[in-house]
């Protein structure tokens, strides 16, 4: 497809300016650029064209099924993005004074009460812009915990099914990953919990865990885990990207954790995917909310206010205070949904899960062969192994059908994973034509292979480098 700028022809417009009616100035001469800039002259029809075209060679969940597992691209209801854009909350300004954006911070405040009563903490915090964000805020304030106690600690025990930005956080914030292996079921395995423990004995900062995991199994031994966490000095984060699958039935407050992330736009109600502004809310227990990222949201009276943290702080981690249009999506669809319809939800996407893997496990292997959560992983180990057919083959085929893939090769711990998420917004019609086409695709890998692997032919790139396409990305023209 030809960029803009190989379209230009010199001379074509698109805007319609009346001549203006102000006396023009002479942009001082040491201000003016040399030569003109290289910018496209196009007419509005191929303009509109040109954007058109590009819309309709993305796939969103508008478009349909987007089973991306570990990432919740679940349907966001219109009238999130009505209340996030009524002009009384867009037209402000962050730095007018608060008696005249009391609206706002009331609106934030509410967010912030319904999601300590989901997650059972003591408070919230909307500064941090990313799931991956929150997670290094909430590991810089477990380091400010143990400075204040005068404490040395810095091995963080991270599972081996852990999403790759929990030993990154652990990385950045100048600690050490101990590695937890899982048992055969993909869950921590606690005999080897007690030996790292052992093994790091007064040096643990705390553990890492997300639960449901990435394998989509609710941790069994999560309190004693969290237990033994504590009894060892330690702190417990919760990654809860996966909290879709609990919203409203089990917070991990009363799991013993004392950290929190949450992925508004994953959980709650704002479009990701392609890296807009995100908000990974973190929740905290009472004896961390001096370390909180400044400024902080206060009350005085019923007056509220942005104000800075104390000294304690692990200091300012994003201008203002977060990307509050999506605070304000996610306000709207805790209200909307309400306190019977939340947990629904989550049932609902347990549901769809287990539906779907049933009308999949009679042909593909299951990381896990009992009820799972919110998402399963099958794995394409035999069929690589046999058939050469590969769970990359299989997406890419999956793309020539105009479908979305779902993960594949993550988590780690599985070899030659998919990993789908189907999430509550799913009729069963929809399930049952999934589950028909990745059957389909299936028998159809299996009855000729040689000629499966040669998918995709219809998309505008094949199978690029992927370490070269991240790596070293050709962005300019
Ligand atoms: C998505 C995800 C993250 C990171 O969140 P971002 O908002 O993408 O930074 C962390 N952990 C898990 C399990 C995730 O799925």
């Amino acid at each position: 497809m030809k960029l803009l700028i190989e379209k230009s022809v010199p001379g074509r417009r698109s805007h319609y300016l009346e001549p203006g009616d102000v006396p023009q100035k002479k942009v001082p001469d040491k201000f003016r650029r040399a030569k003109p800039p290289i910018l496209p002259e196009i007419s509005e029809t191929e303009l509109c064209r040109h954007y058109s075209a590009l819309e309709s060679r993305t796939f969103g969940v508008n478009d349909g099924f987007y089973p991306l597992g570990s990432c919740t691209m679940k349907y966001n209801p219109k009238i999130n993005e009505k209340v996030s854009s009524l002009p009384g909350f867009t037209g402000l300004h962050p730095l007018q004074p608060a008696s005249e954006v009391q609206g706002i911070l009331k609106a934030i405040a509410l967010t912030a009460d319904y999601l300590k009563e989901i997650t059972g903490m003591d408070h919230m915090s909307f500064t941090p812009a990313a799931g991956a964000h929150g997670e290094l805020c909430s590991l810089m304030m477990f380091k400010r915990h143990f400075e204040t106690k005068g404490e040395k600690r810095t091995k963080v025990l991270v599972p081996d099914s852990a999403h790759g930005t929990n030993p990154a956080t652990v990385s950045m914030c100048g600690m050490e990953s101990v590695n937890l292996p899982s048992n055969a079921k993909g869950c921590v395995d606690m005999d080897e919990l007690r030996a790292a423990i052992a093994a790091n004995k007064g040096q643990i900062v705390g553990i890492m865990l997300t639960n449901p995991n990435t394998l989509g199994i609710f941790e069994e031994d999560i309190e004693e885990i969290t237990r033994l966490v504590h009894e060892e000095g330690g702190l417990c984060y919760y990654d809860g990207a996966n909290l879709n699958a609990i919203a409203g039935t089990i917070r991990p407050g009363d799991m013993g954790f004392d950290c929190v992330h949450l992925n508004l736009h994953k959980t709650f109600s704002t479009p990701h995917g392609g890296g807009g502004p995100g908000c990974g809310a973190i929740g905290c227990k009472d004896f961390l909310h001096e370390y909180l990222p400044t400024p902080i949201l206060t009350r005085e009276e019923n007056f509220l206010e942005i104000s800075e943290q104390g000294d304690k702080t692990i200091g300012r981690i994003l201008s203002f205070y977060g990307n509050i249009l999506v605070v304000l999506r996610a306000l709207s669809y805790i209200m909307s949904y309400g306190g019977n319809g939340i947990p629904l939800m989550s049932k609902h996407a347990v549901l769809n899960a287990n539906y779907l893997q049933h009308r999949l496990s009679e042909r593909f292997a299951m990381s896990n062969t009992g009820l799972c959560m919110h998402e399963f992983v099958m794995s394409m180990e035999k069929e690589a192994a046999e058939h050469n057919v590969t769970a990359k083959d299989l997406a890419k085929a999956m793309l020539d059908h105009g479908m979305m893939a779902p993960t594949i090769y993550f988590p780690l711990i599985v070899k030659e994973a998919l990993m789908v998420e189907p999430t509550e917004t799913e009729g069963k019609e929809t399930l049952d034509q999934v589950a028909d086409d990745y059957n389909r695709l299936y028998d159809e890998a299996m009855a000729n292979p040689e000629k499966f692997v040669k998918h995709p032919q219809n998309t505008p790139i094949g199978r690029p480098d992927e370490v070269l396409a991240a790596r070293k990305p050709k962005v300019v023209w």
